[in-house]
């Protein structure tokens, strides 16, 4: 089965990584999402068009004869892939295999706070959860979830699942204009994150069209989202949307008060500051005011 396997795809993250999708044939969701870049489709509590564990494996062991220079294999789905029923056996046989590569998953955190779903999940290399709402109208609203999904009972699991994991944890949040940006959802989140304390936190829009009329928040937008946030978080903009601002003169004493709020990458440099406020960031840097700090492979600066 060729479509079970996508890519290379190149990020300066994960270098060169292949997809492994768990539902090619189509999407098998306990989500039904406002912004999915899928149709929209009946949400369903187990996957009832199962792909054999040995096809996945006879793909995966093709494409890593043909790629012998992967970083990463991400592990995903046309929907949620831990509800493919042997994502356990699956891992497990990866791993004989896998040799230097790693291994991430690519989950809507729905399935967490079930023991097999975390043993399943505990034999990854890394691990990365959608956690759009804290609360539970939001998770009906944005995500349409299916009957009986808890958002209490997710964050649980979330929280139990991180007390014994080794890897890095990342949780990505889309932000959906009027639906998940308010001030009351995003302090739900920063009170949620700060017990979590997860490896990183990626903040992003919608960036390609999805099937539903939701609009994306702009870059701006997203960055005074980031600032609602403990500057304590290790909180990345990884929104694409950062292209749309256009670069500003920012003072000495501007550019550390705004990492003082939050640290920021080497893009949003690029795409906050201008190129004499570029020099005057290098300038801080070189006077150790700015400090640079490494978080699972993104580097921010922030106030020394
Ligand atoms: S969880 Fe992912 S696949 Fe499922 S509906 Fe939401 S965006 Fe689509």
């Amino acid at each position: 089965m060729s479509n079970i396997i996508f890519g290379p795809i190149h990020s300066r993250r994960f270098g060169k990584s292949l997809g492994v999708d768990l539902s090619p044939g189509k999407k098998q969701c306990n989500f039904d999402c406002l912004y999915c870049e899928l149709d929209p489709a009946k949400t369903m509590a187990d996957q009832d068009e199962i792909l054999s564990l040995e096809d996945i494996l006879s793909a995966i062991k093709s494409a890593l004869k043909q790629h012998q220079d992967i970083d990463f294999l991400t592990i995903t789905a046309n929907g949620e892939p831990t509800l493919y029923p042997y994502l356990n056996d699956l891992i497990h046989e990866i791993n004989k295999i896998k040799g230097k590569i790693k291994i991430l998953i690519l989950s809507n955190a729905s399935t967490i706070a079930d023991p097999k779903v975390q043993h399943a999940l505990l034999q990854f290399d890394e691990v990365k959860l959608s956690l759009d709402c804290a609360t539970q109208k939001c998770l009906k609203k944005l995500d349409r979830s299916h009957n009986g999904i808890d958002v209490e009972k997710i964050k649980a699991g979330i929280l139990e699942f991180k007390s014994k994991y080794r890897g890095p944890l990342i949780i990505e949040i889309l932000v959906v204009k009027t639906l998940n940006d308010t001030k009351e959802e995003i302090a739900k989140l920063n009170e949620y994150l700060l017990k979590l304390q997860p490896t990183r936190i990626d903040l992003g829009t919608i960036d390609r069209p999805p099937a539903f009329d939701v609009k994306p928040v702009s870059y701006a937008e997203l960055l005074n989202i980031s600032h609602q946030f403990d500057s304590a978080l290790p909180l990345y903009i990884s929104s694409r949307k950062k292209a749309e601002i256009k670069v500003s003169n920012y003072s000495s004493e501007q550019i550390l008060e705004t990492l003082r709020k939050r640290p920021l990458t080497q893009e949003d440099i690029e795409v906050l500051l201008d190129k004499k406020s570029q020099q005057r960031f290098n300038f801080l840097l070189k006077e150790k005011k700015i400090e640079r700090v490494e978080t699972n492979g993104v580097k921010f600066y922030k106030k020394a």
